[in-house]
């Protein structure tokens, strides 16, 4: 390898590293294709410069050779890069695109086979820089015209497609740049091929036409933010925000606004921002303009009713924005529309209300059920009669007393007690006045009781006392008691005033008594004790006490 040749494969070498690294990493397909694009336009007048420099024949038809090369694939970039522009690159296949190359291929090729047939360029005698083209060289230009019009059509496609936008301006001057570099390669062509040598050689109209075209690409670029994607999506992004957005300075001039911000109000760039317009003063909201105005570094929020195209709950929301010193730069205000939210919060407080109502009810009605149920319990553990508890409720209850009295030991006393001659008291005064009779008679009795005594009726006109912590004595003298005070009551009937007796049977059980173990049959055998003292009592001519005294284990 000659030693001149070193640079240039290094060159390359570098060349192809950049390539590499521009490919691999993550910048658009724009931005690659546009990098291709514009090395191959490079090509053409960095080689021309070279050719010119040198009488190496064989380095100056290397070059041409690359030159034209590069020259061929331009319309072909051109035609992707036009592809890319449109955004139409993605609707057809890498296979199908691959086929559109074979034009520039088949150029390139009839270019590099040159030195075998000649058909496409020729040398002078003095070299290659100054040269003739064969018939070759016309299929080229016109595989790049067919390159640059089906390119342009595209553009102009697209150019009457889109709306008025900033795509719309990047596509007419990529246009222009088509039309411009056809242009100058069309007059090169012509001075330098059709009409050689008559004017000459005309220098680097091609590479003007490249140039030219390329400022336009520069323009586009620049101008309307071609290769900032980024900003162009967060611009998207904030336009496509339901959330209106104005961004104020610290005069409360606005900066910037986003496409959501004039569904809230009507304010243009550059115009100053009176929060104070938006309010109808509640004195919450004269809060928050208080607020908004004095302390101007804090994050404020209030929820207003918002009189815009039509009237709706918004939430405000005002952000400061500051520099690294800590100064103010100005704020952020956004708008939410909250008005379905509002309405929904509404309807679910009302919700809430009725609910509320229904609850209120439903506690009420369950008051009245329990007071119903208390008073079915009562009325199933009482005499309708008398008022005092009935027969079945004071078995259970004996029983259960009767078990306590043995665990912890204590007495207790059972008094059966029958109303004298009350058959009498029916059969002549009637059944209702006996009826009286027999509720005076507990009455009397209920008065003379202790909260723990128990007064139940057993059954017709026979009634049984039960006196838990009482002995035979206590007992004794509480029947002597309430028999003496029947006797002397006087009870007021529709037809007489009458008087009437009861006889008792007592028994009483001591703290030391032994019990049975069955609880139910040492209760019988209690009931049949006291009921025969009772009868004892009526034996003895009625209206008086009689203990019963056998052993109640015996019994
Ligand atoms: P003794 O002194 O022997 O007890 O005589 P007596 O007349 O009271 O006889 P007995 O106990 O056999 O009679 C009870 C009467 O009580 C019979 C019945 O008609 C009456 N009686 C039972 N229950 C009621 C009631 O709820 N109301 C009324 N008015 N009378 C009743
Ligand atoms: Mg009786
Ligand atoms: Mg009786």
């Amino acid at each position: 390898m000659q030693p001149e040749w070193i640079d240039l494969y290094l060159f390359v070498s570098l060349l192809v590293i950049l390539i590499y690294v521009l490919t691999v990493n993550t910048i658009t397909t724009l931005h690659k294709v546009y990098l291709a694009f514009h090395s191959l336009m490079m090509l053409w007048p960095s080689c021309n410069f070279l050719i010119n420099i040198t009488h190496e024949q064989p380095i100056q038809w290397f070059f041409l050779n690359v030159a034209f090369v590069g020259l061929c694939f331009l319309g072909f970039g051109w035609l992707i890069f036009a592809l890319v522009l449109t955004k139409k690159i993605d609707s057809y296949e890498k296979k199908v695109l691959s086929l559109w190359a074979i034009p520039a291929v088949l150029c390139a090729m009839l270019v590099t086979t040159n030195p075998w047939h000649f058909l496409f360029v020729q040398p002078s005698g003095e070299g290659w820089a100054i040269r003739t083209y064969g018939p070759f060289f016309w299929l080229f230009i016109l595989s790049s015209i067919i390159y640059l019009i089906v390119a342009t059509t595209f553009m102009l496609l697209t150019l009457t497609a889109v709306p008025e936008s900033n795509m719309k301006k990047q596509l007419s001057l990529c246009v222009w740049g088509v039309i411009l570099l056809l242009m100058f390669s069309l007059l090169d062509v012509l001075f330098n091929v059709v009409f050689f040598p008559r004017f000459g050689v005309v220098a680097g109209l091609t590479s003007f036409g490249i140039i030219t075209s390329v400022i336009c690409f520069v323009i586009a670029i620049q101008k309307y933010d071609l290769f900032r994607i980024v900003t162009i999506a967060q611009r998207e992004v904030i336009d496509s925000m339901t959330t209106g957005m104005i961004v104020i300075d610290n005069n409360d001039l606005t900066l910037d606004l986003n496409r959501s911000a004039n569904k809230f109000l009507k304010i243009r760039q550059g115009q100053v921002f009176d929060m104070k317009k938006l309010f109808t003063l509640s004195p919450k909201e004269g809060m928050f303009l208080e607020e908004y105005s004095s302390n101007k570094s804090k994050i404020l929020q209030t929820e207003i009713v918002f009189g815009g195209e039509k009237t709706g709950h918004v939430s405000i929301t005002v952000s400061p924005v500051f520099d690294r010193r800590k100064c103010l730069l100005g704020r952020i205000i956004t708008f939410n529309d909250v008005t379905e939210l509002s309405v929904m919060i509404q309807k679910i407080n009302e919700k809430n209300m009725t609910l509320k109502q229904q609850n209120k009810e439903l506690l009420r009605v369950q008051e009245e059920l329990y007071k119903a149920n208390k008073r079915l319990e009562q009325m199933t553990i009482t005499d309708a009669l008398t008022g005092c508890y009935n027969k079945r409720y004071l078995l259970r209850q004996l029983v259960r007393e009767i078990a306590v009295a043995r665990r912890f030991k204590f007495p207790f006393s059972i008094i059966l007690f029958d109303l004298d001659n009350f058959k009498l008291i029916n059969d002549t005064y009637g059944h209702l006045a006996g009826d009286n009779v027999l509720r005076g008679v507990v009455d009397v009795i209920k008065q003379n009781l202790r909260e723990a005594d128990m007064l139940a009726r057993f059954g017709g006109e026979e009634f049984i006392i039960y006196m838990p912590q009482t002995d035979r004595d206590g007992a004794v003298v509480f029947a002597e008691r309430i028999r003496s005070m029947v006797e002397n009551h006087c009870i007021r009937t529709s037809g007489a005033d009458l008087s009437v007796t009861i006889s008792a049977g007592l028994i009483s059980v001591n703290a030391e008594a032994e019990f049975v173990d069955d609880h139910q049959i040492f209760l019988e055998n209690l009931l049949t004790m006291v009921d025969s003292a009772l009868y004892e009592a009526k034996s003895r001519g009625r209206n008086c006490v009689v203990v019963a005294d056998a052993s109640v284990k015996d019994a």
